[in-house]
């Protein structure tokens, strides 16, 4: 029996894992099956060169818990250890500088373990003491036992084994007590084992007899040794990728739109399946994401870092041995390979997306509402993506049809492009509350397309900036005259007075709070009298705030929006003869007043031509102040007759309410009164 001291640097490892490895004690289990998987493949490819001429036997790793014993115990039937190699291998690790590192990553477990080699004295973690029991494939190899118990000190001794290969008997310290229940392990070697290439059997299968279940001697095998992204593509059927997919998200229902097979071996190693999910508005990107494997060894879903951003909205696997998994983030994503890979995989999934939309466009249009969100986000957050997506990015009209930027421009510039020569882009958000407006603009023969997507604000904005001439527009960002200008405009049946008339009277009939700007505009006799707009910058400005969860500038303003009278309906020139006739002899006073009133003042004025300001005596100062006032008077006067006939104007509150009824703001009480007094109206 040997005695000997671990040869470290560091006087005592032990307690330094222990106490800065708190995070992710769980890995150890990770690192022993995968100790105990290279150990049986390491045995493979030595019996395929010939040089293990024995039988391999059943090579199943075995985990085994045994609560009385208070042990967990990793087995494998792989190539075992001689005393020379336990030597070698597990005592003398080369520790440089090891406590000034483990203090620098103290709260990165995987990064100490990786820098290290520390897989296997990760056990430590959880064990108060650790055994190997072992046995060398070497002919005439003996049978080797090590022991430790946390200190420098080991032992070493031959021991009685008949069978090649290893046991690792972990002898578990009280914190760790949990790792002896089967759900907490089954838990674990999901998590960490479920696609290790090696057999792995935990518990025994189980089987109906006389009524209740019995445990059979068969292992209960909880990996798939061949997962799908490890097969060649040509071997794979769709069925196939969708199967595997329910494989990795069992939680999830829906069928994957798309998937991208990854098969890299230059200039780096990687393979993979990722996946298009659907996508619908609750982004639940942190629940199921891309999980990252070494050599089909679990290491973490969380891949920011190593895929662009938009990406990690993918599902899916990825695999590489080259990716430095074992060391921190911040030094990850500033890695040369890490950064090529993730260029490599936007490329890829471009591709295959353009492939898709060449080659199967009638299956990629009726995925697009599906995948939009995702290609939204990555040509808003990816320029070289945006590049590309940019020749399979879809529109989409409200009569259900697809087009490509381009098309899309070639099918609507001959009709919507305005005298300042921009083409327009006119589009809803919901096609029911936005309906009267969809409809004038269908009459003008325009095309309408659907964006009612939680990115289309951002979107447009942003390729707006990079199509140059056209402009994205809501169908109620202005009256259909307006919305597309055309040299050709209406004339006025208003005059500029009415105008200034009509003005109060509409406002008397609307909140105080500044959220309606009452405006003119000549339009067709058949347009609606009254029509509610809202600009197209501040709505998108405010969308896009909304959306971005902050409250800047935009978001904290309130909405507001413009009421437009037609100048040239009917109804509105009714209301003005209607004015002119009934106020005629108040207006007609007032008026003659501010004349006489105005008359003065000019007057006034050409006395003081040429004069300074200090030369102008005190007494003309004062009446032209007098002057002033009589105006503001007169004009409050004119304001407050004109304000009382519409407080007292049905028909003016009706065509308002006709107006926020078509754009959906008609609600409660307002709705209620505005049938009552429809129905006076008829009866009138
Ligand atoms: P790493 O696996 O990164 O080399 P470890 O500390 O986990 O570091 O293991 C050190 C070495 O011990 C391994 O390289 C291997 O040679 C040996 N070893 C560990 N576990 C086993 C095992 N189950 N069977 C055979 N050899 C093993």
């Amino acid at each position: 029996m040997t005695q000997g001291k671990i040869n470290v640097t560091s006087e005592n490892i032990f307690p330094i894992i222990k106490k800065f490895l708190y995070s992710d004690h769980e890995i150890f289990l990770r690192e022993l099956v995968s100790n105990a998987v290279d150990a049986t493949q390491k045995l493979k490819v030595l019996a395929s060169k010939g040089e293990f001429k024995g039988e391999l036997g059943d090579l199943t790793i075995r985990i085994k818990t045994d609560k009385e014993a208070k042990t967990l115990t990793v087995s494998d039937a792989g190539i075992g250890m001689t005393a020379e190699e336990i030597e070698k291998y597990i005592n003398q690790i080369a520790f440089s500088g090891a406590e000034e590192f483990v203090e620098k990553y103290k709260d990165d477990a995987n990064a100490i373990i990786g820098h290290f080699g520390l897989g296997f004295y990760s056990s430590f973690m959880v064990s108060k003491k650790v055994e190997i029991k072992t046995l060398s494939y070497k002919d005439g190899a003996v049978a080797t036992r090590w022991e430790c118990d946390g200190s420098p000190e080991f032992t070493l001794e031959d021991t009685e084994r008949t069978i090649r290969g290893t046991d690792i008997v972990l002898h578990l310290d009280d914190e760790s007590q949990e790792f002896l229940e089967d759900h907490k392990i089954n838990d674990l070697l999901k998590k960490y084992c479920k696609f290790l290439p090696i057999e792995i059997g935990f518990g025994k299968e189980t089987d109906w007899k006389d009524g209740k279940s019995v445990e059979t001697d068969k292992d209960k095998i909880i990996n798939n040794t061949k997962p799908a992204w490890t097969k060649a593509p040509a071997d794979l059927k769709d069925e196939d990728y969708k199967s595997f997919y329910r494989e990795l998200y069992p939680n999830i229902y829906e069928e994957p739109l798309f998937n991208i097979h990854l098969n890299v071996d230059y200039p780096f190693n990687l393979t993979g399946i990722l996946y298009f999910p659907k996508i619908k508005s609750n982004i639940d990107i942190h629940k199921n994401r891309i999980q990252l494997y070494q050599r089909q060894v679990f290491v973490t879903d969380s891949v920011e870092g190593i895929v662009p951003d938009f990406l990690t909205l993918m599902h899916g696997v990825l695999d590489s041995p080259d990716i430095p998994l074992n060391v921190s983030r911040s030094y990850l994503q500033s890695d040369h390979n890490v950064k090529k890979i993730s260029s490599h995989i936007t490329k890829k999934v471009s591709d295959r997306l353009k492939e898709i939309f060449t080659n199967e466009r009638e299956q990629f249009e009726k995925k697009w509402d599906d995948l939009k969100l995702f290609i939204e986000y990555g040509m808003l957050t990816d320029d070289k993506f945006e590049e590309k997506a940019e020749k399979f990015f879809l529109l989409k009209n409200i009569e259900g049809k697809y087009f490509t930027l381009e098309e899309y421009e070639n099918l609507v510039k001959a009709n919507q492009t305005d005298k300042h020569g921009n083409t327009i882009y006119l589009y809803t958000s919901d096609k029911e509350h936005q309906f009267s407006f969809v409809s004038s603009a269908k009459s003008k023969g325009y095309d309408v397309l659907i964006l009612d997507g939680q990115l289309d604000s951002h979107f447009i904005n942003k390729i707006e900036n990079k199509l140059e001439k056209k402009r994205f527009t809501r169908v109620d960002a202005d009256v259909i005259e307006k919305l597309i200008e055309k040299e050709d405009g209406y004339e006025s049946k208003l005059s500029k007075e009415d105008e200034d008339n009509m003005m109060p009277v509409f406002r008397s009939r609307l909140p105080e709070d500044g959220t309606f700007f009452v405006q003119f505009e000549p339009m067709s006799e058949t347009s609606n009298p009254v029509v509610i707009t809202q600009n197209e910058f501040m709505r998108r400005m405010k969308d896009m705030s909304a959306f971005g969860g902050e409250m800047n500038y935009y978001g904290s303003l309130p909405d507001s929006f413009n009421l437009v009278i037609n100048t040239n309906h009917p109804t509105v020139v009714k209301i003005r003869d209607d004015i002119n006739t009934k106020l005629a002899s108040q207006l007609a006073e007032i008026t003659k007043e501010i004349e006489a009133v105005k008359a003065d003042q000019s007057a006034l004025e050409k006395l003081q031509e040429g004069k300074k300001e200090e030369e102008i005596p005190h007494e003309e100062k004062e009446k032209s102040e007098e002057l002033e006032k009589k105006i503001s008077n007169a004009e409050n006067k004119k304001d407050a007759i004109l304000t009382g006939y519409g407080k007292d104007s049905k028909l003016v509150k009706q065509l308002i309410d006709l107006g926020l009824l078509s754009k959906n703001m008609l609600k409660g009480e307002a709705l209620e009164m505005f049938v009552k007094r429809s129905l006076e109206l008829i009866e009138h």
